[in-house]
């Protein structure tokens, strides 16, 4: 190991809008959260241009300024921020391990009593010239992985959708409010949607189909006009052709960031880490998880920070000895004490089982 072990009550993995609210949270509450940071610091909304459906900004503001603001106050209340790449981790018992490589290529040890993880998830892109974000493509500039971000500035424009999946179809569905047309582009003759979604499409006059056929460039210019089409390619036929159109939202899916985890937490078919529903909590006692890295529904910033203060909170308690909701229905505390789903009895480390039923106390002598 280059440098000593750190040692910490809670660590946080991911400095986006979740990871840093967990970190006011934690901070505020005097257990000095160390957060880690990877190679996108500020998660997805440093590469967002104006954020305008973030409560409290009744103007606006550009998504890295607003990451900023979420880093200037964790550091208020003294949270520690470090930069390293966490390559492995250790959950198979308490204190966690985390090992990372820094800049210098030297390697790291951090130890927790408490994780949050807060590591995101991250859009698929196509991998096509023209989409990296602006200097190098269009990104920002008409080509976008996200309607609920974005769709507003697409008033009256004709843009093209890319996938066939739920999201695709969603997304085309929420852009008919803006949009003059929307032209979902997907590979194959047949979507991947879910019923209900395909048919709301369908009955969508606004919503027109391109079947079996892939986007292969985005064309335009940057700043100004931005996005001015497609060059799109039959997977049938062969032929290529260019499609006017005016923005194109990627939907191909998202993949949360959670390789480090495999074979340690429990996660969906996806990958998502899966959390208790009634806290923060993943299976394994004391690891907590919050924003996208355990959310492929709702996937907002605010939604993202709202979980990350459950995290802290529930890392609190956990800390202080209290039960918190595990995802099969059990209560756990640091010591181990398991309150059954029924909230009837406690399983003490030892095996004993006692009532959790509150003694009648007598007031009367
Ligand atoms: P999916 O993996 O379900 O769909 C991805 C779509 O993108 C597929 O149609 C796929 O094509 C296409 N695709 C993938 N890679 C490429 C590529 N390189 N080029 C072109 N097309 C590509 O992802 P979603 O994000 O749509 O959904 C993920 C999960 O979230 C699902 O379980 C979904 O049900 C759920 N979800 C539910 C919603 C709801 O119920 N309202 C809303 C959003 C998501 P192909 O079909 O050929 O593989």
């Amino acid at each position: 190991m280059g440098q000593e072990a750190l040692h910490r009550e809670v660590v946080i993995l991911g400095s986006g809008p979740a990871g840093l609210t967990a970190a006011i949270y934690a901070a505020r509450a005097n257990l000095r959260p160390l957060v880690i940071e990877g190679p996108q610091p500020g998660g997805q909304l440093m590469i967002t241009t104006e954020v305008e459906n973030y409560p409290g900004f009744s103007k606006g503001i550009q998504g890295p300024e607003l990451m900023e603001e979420f880093r200037e106050q964790a550091r208020r209340f003294g949270t520690e921020f470090l930069t390293t790449q966490i390559t492995r981790v250790d959950l198979s018992r308490r204190p966690f391990k985390l090992y990372g490589k820094d800049h210098d290529e030297s390697e790291r040890l951090i130890e927790s009593e408490t994780l949050i993880i807060a590591s995101g998830a991250s859009a698929k892109w196509l991998g096509v010239p023209g989409e990296a974000p602006y200097p190098q493509g269009l990104g920002g500039f008409g080509v976008s992985a996200c309607a609920t971000c974005d769709g507003f500035f697409f008033k009256g424009k004709h843009v093209v959708v890319v996938g066939g999946g739920d999201t695709a179809m969603e997304e085309a569905n929420f852009l008919t409010r803006y949009a003059s047309q929307v032209t979902v582009i997907h590979r194959r003759d047949t979507l991947r949607a879910s019923k209900i979604m395909q048919e709301k499409a369908f009955k969508n006059e606004k919503i027109k189909f391109i079947w079996d056929t892939e986007v292969v460039e985005i064309l335009g210019s940057a700043p100004s006009p931005g996005v001015t089409g497609v060059r799109l390619r039959n997977r049938k036929t062969g032929e290529e052709r260019i499609f006017a159109c005016e923005g194109v939202f990627v939907a191909i899916g998202h993949q949360p960031n959670t390789e480090l985890f495999k074979g340690q937490l429990e996660m969906d078919e996806v990958g998502y880490l899966i959390t208790s529903g009634r806290s923060m909590a993943t299976n394994v006692p004391g690891v907590f998880a919050c924003g996208d890295v355990q959310d492929s529904f709702y996937r907002q910033a605010v939604t993202a920070a709202g979980t990350g203060c459950m995290a802290a909170i529930d890392a609190e308690r956990f800390l202080d000895n209290l039960p918190v909701p595990m995802p099969d229905g059990e209560e756990i505390t640091i010591e181990g004490e398991h309150v059954t789903p029924d909230r009837e009895k406690i399983i003490l480390p030892t095996g004993d089982v006692i009532s959790n039923r509150a003694e009648e106390v007598s007031t009367s002598d």
